[in-house]
């Protein structure tokens, strides 16, 4: 009996080792050392492979080193791989998309700003230097969608040197956002780029793969792995100079590594190309694959057939573990039993080896709580037993990113541990709570009444705040609708949290219908508003400035409006605040409304050339304005149209200023500096403090609108703009009043001595055919 008891108990002990020892895995990277693997530096650095068990090592790849093959061959069980792998994943392939990491494509054309190059279809029967179509067909895709098919263009192999495009041999080429418009930029060329996106194009771009051999035989290794991977990417985007300076110090065999200013760069757009605040970090959908696939069939001919497991499903895999995992449960409680009448102690170490087992399945290993993979089981236990009196909430710590920068990694985790614990602490009758990625967290609870729920989580987040230093929160909820799958529950809850956090809503905010209406309208809008500017449709209307003492037009500004095809001259109260919320895609508004706008200034410039110190004025959002190099682009785009910028004055909203005051300041400086006017536009709205106004370095100031509403009749707004307009002469500032309607507000300012008037009194904003006929001077009034 001894003996065989110890021979048990040595078997015992060596099938627990393979859960105490780490396991080598090896991920095969797709070129050199670089921040476009930050993700997977930071899960070694920081110890999240190790945590799951496993000690992986990082394969450096290279032209020569072709990491798809890597894969297939198995000399790596992981990969990462971008879109080029789309031949690789038709019907039967051995590949499986375990994780996406760049939401968005890395592929750009590009093509020298001098090149003047304003419009895709301009590139017809030019010299383009472009990939395989096998590296992703997603290039020759978008040049088909602006009628530049294959016969219409000579194409040059691809080799990626940019002197090609320099010396002109080439007049567009192919690149990748994060790198060659950089080495460009290093050279000293601006270049205009071509994004799939802007034609409805968006390939995902690195991945994390592997086989479908590994899938099948190690399933948890995989789930550990990509759960590794994902906090890695966390890490890395809330930390990208830490993984620069650990980057630069790895051995590589690149012949030209990257220097520390380019892994800056390359970080910058790698982040953005992840897009945590919209995507969930590794979000892999099979939908879009597809699309990509037939995106890819059309441009290369081919006839490749998506195969649905290839993109691997977190939730679908876990469970079928979880079946497996609960089997082989069973048969070590069996084996459990048969060993009690022969070993006490073994009986319990066993226990805890299933327990431990359990834990590192369905636990949050920073709250100890339960984590997403739970939920997703509760929810189908839910449905199994149609339960469908359950509510579900998300509930998400506030600008967990900035209280990540501002207090450290170590005290934000500790917040949410806090958190985790005031959660757990309150769990409320029938009810289960779940930590999820990222300071969020899920409660499902039962309740007959949805009121019930919503005073039960509401007091939950007052709880909170009281608990966590007032630490505030954002929720939204779903009724648990059993006829929806995992997918579409997750979402709608997700959405109705986004509702909360945009409209700052402390309390819960439960689903509705029109916030998917909503997401899908303004998806729409945005999408229409990137064809648009391709299609030039966004133009600007003029309104003119009258100096109240001679009657002359001594400016004018720039209104933007939309041109659209349907429903005609639109203002910017229509689209500008949607666009606004897409930071990408306002710098592209914008610059190509700048551009337009320039395009037309000598025109207008010579028409009132009579008035002296006559200028035209443009509004510049606070992206625009925090945007970097902004003084040297705008001089650029002044250059290319030969204006002169005594000419151009530009406008900047007192809270776009006033946002972060030391950077407003050195940027004002500079655009003095560069022989442009700043003006402060709504004066009066953001801060009701006059004295900051002589730390600002502007040379005009715009009185608000809505004051100049009220005056004279309200005693307070006139007291207020009396004031402003004496500080304002004080410090030797041009005034400027706006949203003149009425001969009395009129003459009330010009009694104050008020320099300029703008408003519907004179000129409403007018087309640039109408502003060449105005006359000089106004005499009317
Ligand atoms: P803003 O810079 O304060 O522009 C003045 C707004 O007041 C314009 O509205 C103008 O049409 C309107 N306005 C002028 N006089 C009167 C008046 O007597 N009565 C009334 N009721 N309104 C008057 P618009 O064109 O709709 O522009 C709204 C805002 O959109 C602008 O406010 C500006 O913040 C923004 N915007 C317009 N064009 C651009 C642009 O090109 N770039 C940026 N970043 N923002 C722009
Ligand atoms: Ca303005
Ligand atoms: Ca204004």
């Amino acid at each position: 009996m001894k003996t065989i008891n110890k021979y048990i108990i040595a078997l015992f002990l060596f099938w627990l080792s393979t859960f105490a020892w780490s396991e080598d895995v090896s991920i095969h990277l797709k070129w050199y050392h670089k921040f476009q693997f930050a993700g997977y530096y930071a899960a070694i650095k920081q110890g999240y492979f190790k945590e799951e068990g496993y000690n992986v090592t990082l394969v450096e790849g290279g032209p020569d080193n072709s990491h798809v093959h890597q894969l297939m061959n198995h000399f790596s069980q992981y990969a990462v791989v971008g879109s080029e792998s789309l031949n690789a994943l038709a019907l039967d392939s051995p590949i499986v998309i375990v994780a996406s990491f760049f939401q968005h494509t890395p592929e750009v054309l590009m093509t020298l700003k001098s090149n003047n190059i304003k419009n895709i279809s301009q590139l017809k029967g030019k010299n383009i230097m472009l990939a395989d179509a096998s590296i992703s067909g997603q290039m020759r895709a978008m040049l088909a969608k602006s009628g530049v098919t294959t016969n219409l263009y000579k194409s040059s192999a691809y080799d990626g040197d940019v002197q090609k495009l320099i010396d002109g041999s080439v007049l567009a080429m192919y690149g990748y956002i994060s790198n060659e418009p950089y080495q460009l930029q290093q050279l000293g060329y601006e270049v205009d780029i071509f994004s799939p996106r802007d034609s409805g194009l968006n390939f995902y771009g690195d991945n994390l793969a592997t086989t479908k051999t590994e899938l099948e035989n190690n399933p948890k290794r995989l789930s550990s792995i990509r759960r590794a991977v994902i906090r890695g990417w966390n890490y890395a985007i809330e930390y990208p100079e830490e993984m620069i300076d650990y980057i630069l110090q790895l051995k590589t065999n690149n012949p030209l590594p990257f220097d520390k200013n380019h892994q800056l760069y390359e970080a910058k757009e790698t982040i953005k190309l992840i897009d945590a605040n919209l995507f969930p970090i590794g979000h892999s959908s099979p939908d879009r694959w597809a699309a990509m696939l037939d995106t890819f069939n059309d441009v290369t001919g081919n006839q490749a057939v998506f195969s649905e497991g290839t993109i691997y499903n977190e939730f679908h895999r876990d469970t079928t573990w979880i079946q497996r995992l609960l089997y082989s449960s069973l048969i070590a409680i069996a084996v459990i039993l048969a060993l009690y009448l022969w070993n006490r102690t073994l009986r319990i170490r066993l226990k805890q080896a299933v327990n431990n087992l359990q834990k590192v399945a369905f636990e949050d290993p920073l709250t100890g709580m339960k984590n997403r993979s739970a939920m997703i089981v509760h929810i189908e236990d839910c449905r199994n037993r149609n339960k469908d009196d359950r509510y579900i909430a998300i509930l998400d710590i506030c600008a967990l990113q900035h209280i990540n920068r501002t207090m450290g990694f170590i005290k934000a985790d500790l917040l949410i541990r806090n958190i985790a614990n005031s959660i757990s602490d309150c769990e409320f009758k029938n009810s289960q709570s779940y930590s999820l990625y990222g300071g969020k967290f899920a409660i499902i609870a039962q309740a007959t009444k949805q009121e019930d729920f919503t005073k039960k989580i509401n007091r939950l987040i007052k709880l909170i705040a009281e608990s966590n230093d007032h630490v505030s929160l954002h929720s939204g909820a779903i009724k648990l609708n059993l006829t929806l799958d995992n997918s579409a529950l997750t979402t709608r809850v997700e959405l109705a949290l986004q509702y909360a956090k945009e409209t700052n809503d402390p309390y819960l905010v439960y689903f509705s219908k029109s916030f998917s209406e909503d997401a899908e309208a303004r998806n729409a809008l945005l999408e229409e508003v990137k064809q648009g500017i391709n299609k030039q449709q966004f133009i600007a209307y003029y309104q003119p400035k009258i100096e109240y003492k001679s009657g002359r037009v001594s400016g004018i500004e720039a209104l933007a409006r939309w041109d659209h095809p349907k429903k005609g001259i639109l203002g910017p109260g229509v689209f500008l605040p949607e666009v606004e919320r897409d930071a990408e895609l306002m710098l592209q508004f914008e610059r190509h409304l700048i551009e337009h706008i320039l395009s037309n200034a000598n025109t207008i410039i010579d028409y009132f050339s009579e008035n002296p110190g006559f200028r035209i004025s443009i509004n510049l959002s606070s992206i625009k304005f925090n945007q970097a190099n902004l003084t040297s682009e705008l001089l650029g785009v002044c250059k290319l149209h030969n204006v002169k910028p005594k000419y151009i004055e530009f406008e900047l909203t007192e809270s776009s200023m006033l946002a972060n005051l030391d950077a407003a300041i050195k940027t004002s400086n500079e655009l003095q500096s560069a022989g442009f006017h700043v003006a402060l536009d709504d004066f009066g709205t953001g801060y009701s403090s006059l004295a900051y106004i002589q730390n600002l370095p502007v040379n005009i100031i715009k009185l608000d609108y809505s004051f100049v509403k009220k005056i004279p009749d309200d005693v307070r707004s006139s007291y207020v703009v009396e004031h402003i307009i004496s500080l304002a002469h004080k410090l030797g500032l041009t005034i400027v009043a706006e949203g003149v309607e009425k001969k009395r507000q009129l003459d009330y300012l010009g009694d104050l001595n008020v320099d300029l008037i703008q408003g519907f009194y004179f000129h409403k904003p007018m087309d640039i055919e109408r502003l060449l006929k105005l006359p000089m001077i106004e005499t009317d009034f």
